[in-house]
């Protein structure tokens, strides 16, 4: 009989196949990359991507994430500081990714490493998916969780966007907060990272002054979010970067949520994208594999999934997409709102946590 295929395995695409394996489904999992690469994220978990993990049987301290307990926003002059209203996380991407496949793989899915789907078409009562290696493969159900990567035939119908850059860096005394640093283009996110240093990510848009050498060199990036304020002036004045260039994705859709229109179980990036640092991408990608496979067990059809999440989803995305425009209209009015009213500020923190594993 034919079996659901994920196409991707991301948080998104592993939710699904472990969640989808413990039902007894036994999923075939195709990635296309042979080993976990390094993904333009903040790496930043709230408490609803710890719950997530948690259910999924991934305990967070025992992977090494450091706790994030303060938030810190900062444009110019102007700075406000407020403690976190819930318990956060931050953890390596290479870890963390790594982790949810090999729990997809001892929970029953198979899962093939280094095999990228080409394209999918529907075939009588299913699909078929060709893969880049040639061959082709039977699926029942498609979960398409191929991230910011558009599948042939399958492309989000999304307009973009903003440009990420993620840089992570020694030499930064941030201590266990995150700090949301308002420069040219947009705000940068800046944490501590697992196993020592700091983590730099940060999404602008596309024609601001100075984007094409930050995206190349460190030198220019930490001086384009150093000139955005005192408090990244000074967090930044000793930072040595890791890396020789920063990684860069570009075209990332903000604001997007997957009509129920294209036959395929979107999750994760490819079922919607909230703006970084307004809410977690991680944390929903991760209820959205849970929420397609509740769906394929219930025998609910792909625009079922479709219009659930998207219910779930929008009202904290457009709490998300506000706070974004606020910080880049007036980053200063932000910073000076959170330090003044913290209890707004933790407010707009919990309102945007949209990845609740009951979702
Ligand atoms: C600047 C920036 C900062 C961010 N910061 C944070 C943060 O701090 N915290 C947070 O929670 N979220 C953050 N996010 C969002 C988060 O990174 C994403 O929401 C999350 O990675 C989505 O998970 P996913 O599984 O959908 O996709 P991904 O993690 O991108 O995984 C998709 C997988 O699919 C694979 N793939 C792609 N195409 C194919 C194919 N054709 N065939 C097979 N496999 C394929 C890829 O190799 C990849 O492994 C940030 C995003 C940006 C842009």
């Amino acid at each position: 009989m034919r079996r659901v295929v994920i196409a991707g395995g991301g948080p998104a695409g592993a939710a699904a196949a472990i969640t989808l394996a413990r039902a007894g489904h036994a999923p075939l999992l195709l990635e296309r990359s042979a080993t976990t690469q390094e993904k333009v994220c903040g790496e930043f978990l709230g408490a609803d991507a710890a719950a997530a993990l948690a259910a999924l049987g991934l305990d967070l301290r025992g992977l090494g994430a450091v706790p994030v307990r303060r938030a810190i926003f900062a444009s110019g002059r102007r700075e406000g500081r407020f403690a976190l209203p819930f318990e956060a996380w931050s953890l390596p991407r290479l870890v963390l990714d790594e982790a949810l496949l090999a729990l997809a793989a001892e929970s029953g899915a198979e899962i093939r490493r280094g095999v990228a789907v080409a394209s999918a078409g529907r075939v009588d009562g299913g699909w078929s998916l060709r893969l880049g290696d040639g061959r082709a493969e039977a699926a029942r159900a498609v979960v398409l969780a191929t991230g910011k990567h558009e599948l042939r035939g399958l492309a989000r119908a999304a307009a973009g966007g903003a440009i990420g850059l993620k840089l992570p860096l020694d030499g930064v005394p941030i201590g266990d907060a995150i700090a949301v640093l308002a420069c040219a283009g947009g705000y940068a996110g800046l944490q501590p990272r697992a196993g020592g240093g700091a983590n730099l990510c940060l999404a602008l848009g596309a024609g601001t002054p100075g984007l094409a050498a930050a995206a190349r060199d460190p030198a220019a990036l930490l001086a384009l979010v150093a000139g955005g304020s005192a408090v990244a002036r000074d967090l930044l004045r000793d930072a040595v970067p890791g890396w020789a260039r920063p990684l860069a994705v570009a075209a990332v859709p903000y604001g997007y949520v997957a009509p129920p229109d294209s036959g395929v179980f979107r999750v994760g990036d490819q079922a919607a994208v909230i703006p970084s640092l307004c809410g977690d991408g991680i944390a929903m990608a991760l209820a959205s594999g849970a929420h397609a496979t509740r769906m394929i067990l219930a025998g609910r059809g792909p625009a079922a999934h479709q219009a659930g999440w998207g219910r779930h989803v929008r009202p904290g995305m457009r709490v998300a997409g506000l706070l974004d425009a606020a910080i880049g209209a007036a980053p200063g009015a932000v910073a000076l709102a959170a330090g003044w009213l913290p209890g707004v500020a933790r407010w707009a923190a919990l309102r945007t946590r949209l990845g609740t594993p009951g979702a």
